[in-house]
């Protein structure tokens, strides 16, 4: 079970959390075995990145008042969440010694102004350091076993790819195993530090932002879980977005295929990756929300029953646009696609959506807004008046995408995808379909967007519960 930051930031939710976990110890008669991995308090780790932008800027000032905020924050957290005195002062002192820590290491850092990939992982790992002793003292508290430990301690081994690290699963596999399962056969709860690991030197690594979503489908597979369950406070993935769709319907089942298309722009974000470990093992994927028990949630997996419903969910991309590069001198010239690509990729420019007809003769790549001025120079720079000669930049689209793997193999989809939203009279700009035919994504002006979602909702009968 993984905690989100969402679920950790006020002691009656951390109650709310140590009972889910007390009652599925116990669901149904059966002593279920669980371990627990915890993301840090909500905005603690926005609050690292900015003390570590003030950092670079040598303002030491900034790291007392920072200390002093973070330790009343988990302070009040176990003074509430935490009654028996004992456990109580032993929560206290973990994190005020955590805490020192944290702040010798800020004050070294300050010194020189300067903070590396490894280092800014170093810091970030402490938003979990901290939060997960709380969890474990909750649940003692109440009578359950705990213990907690580091993503780093439990045996997650990853590259050394500061900031985006990626687990070597063979070495995490073995040593998880050993670390963790002996716990469980103690009848502990484990409580896991979600988000970090350790490359093979022993150095913190971090799994990327929404990390510990990631933490758990790995420990999950290296230990063949049952299941997983994602907790947080929304119900699950949705059927379209609710602020363009009033009716929008929380989807009950999905493949682990259709959530990878939607977990990263639906109401629910989820570490993009995190979808691997289980996908490979085939454990199902449980998003459920803390604050409302009574809603099934959304189960990702790959059994699906048959399902009337070939779209699953409509999903609209806000803030994107769109450059088209053209040039004569492109046609049958092979590596301009390279090129174009590895140049946006040495700028750090991620591509969206890419698409070139037979002719050659341009190539469209949709790209984040933010995205826009970075790309746009080093095209410039690198290409323009070579084999490029234009660049046709439309600012204010959107990306609009139909996903369901029922649309595998049927025909006249793509008909009426596009027959509803020219009845609508909005026009398409840019189409892609990958041959898996799991997504259809096309591009209208950000005017249009809501327009062209409602008709496909319409369309394609989304509302209905199924
Ligand atoms: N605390 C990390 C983040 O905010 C990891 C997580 O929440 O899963 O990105
Ligand atoms: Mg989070």
């Amino acid at each position: 079970m993984k905690f989100g930051g969402s679920v950790l930031d006020s002691s009656s939710k951390i109650k709310t959390l140590v009972n889910i976990v007390n009652s599925f110890k116990n669901l149904e008669g059966k002593d279920n075995e669980i371990v627990c991995v915890i993301s840090a308090i909500s905005g603690v780790t926005d609050k690292i990145i900015m003390l570590s932008e003030l950092i670079i800027k040598g303002k030491r000032s900034a790291i007392k008042t920072f200390i002093d905020e973070m330790t009343r924050l988990h302070l009040d957290l176990i003074n509430n969440a935490i009654t028996d005195q004992k456990l109580q002062a032993e929560a206290k002192k973990v994190i005020l010694d955590t805490m020192k820590e944290f702040q010798a290491i800020l004050e070294g850092l300050v010194l020189i102004s300067e903070i590396t990939p490894r280092s800014l992982d170093h810091m970030l790992s402490f938003g979990e350091r901290l939060a997960a002793p709380i969890v474990s003292y909750a649940l003692r508290n109440n009578n359950l076993d705990s213990d907690f430990l580091t993503g780093k301690e439990i045996g997650i081994v990853t590259d050394s790819n500061f900031g985006e690290a990626r687990p070597l699963m063979n070495t995490t596999k073995f040593r998880v195993n050993a670390k963790l399962i002996p716990l469980i056969l103690e009848g502990k709860i484990p409580v896991i530090t979600g988000y970090i690991a350790a490359d093979q030197h022993g150095y913190i690594t971090t799994l990327g932002r929404s990390g510990s979503d990631y933490t758990a489908t790995i420990i999950a597979s290296c230990i063949n879980a049952d299941e997983v369950y994602l907790w947080s406070d929304v119900d699950g993935l949705l059927t379209a977005e609710p602020l363009i769709v009033k009716d929008a319907q929380v989807l009950d089942e999905i493949s682990y295929s259709e959530a990878a298309e939607m977990v990263l722009f639906g109401a629910k974000y989820i570490h993009p990756r995190a979808l691997e470990p289980v996908m490979d093992s085939n454990i199902p994927l449980r998003l459920r929300n803390a604050f409302n028990l009574s809603h099934p949630g959304t189960t990702i997996t790959q059994n699906l029953r048959i399902s009337n419903n070939i779209i699953k969910s409509i999903i609209a991309i806000r803030n994107t646009a769109l450059i088209d590069v053209s040039g004569g001198g492109m046609v049958g010239s092979p590596g301009t696609a390279a090129n174009i690509f590895d140049t946006l990729a040495k700028n750090k420019v991620n591509i969206m959506m890419i698409s070139q007809g037979p002719s050659e003769s341009s190539i469209s790549v949709v790209l984040r807004k933010d995205d826009l001025g970075k790309a746009i120079t080093s095209l410039e720079l690198k290409l323009l008046g070579k084999v490029i000669k234009h660049l046709n930049v439309l600012e204010d689209v959107s990306i609009v995408t139909v996903v369901g793997s029922g649309m595998r193999g049927i025909k006249g989809i793509a008909g009426r995808v596009f027959s509803s939203i020219a009845k609508e009279d909005v026009n398409v700009i840019m189409i892609v379909q990958g041959s898996s035919e799991l997504n259809l994504a096309f591009i209208v002006r950000d005017d249009d967007c809501e327009k062209a979602v409602r008709s496909l909702y319409k369309e394609f009968n989304l509302g209905k519960t199924f």
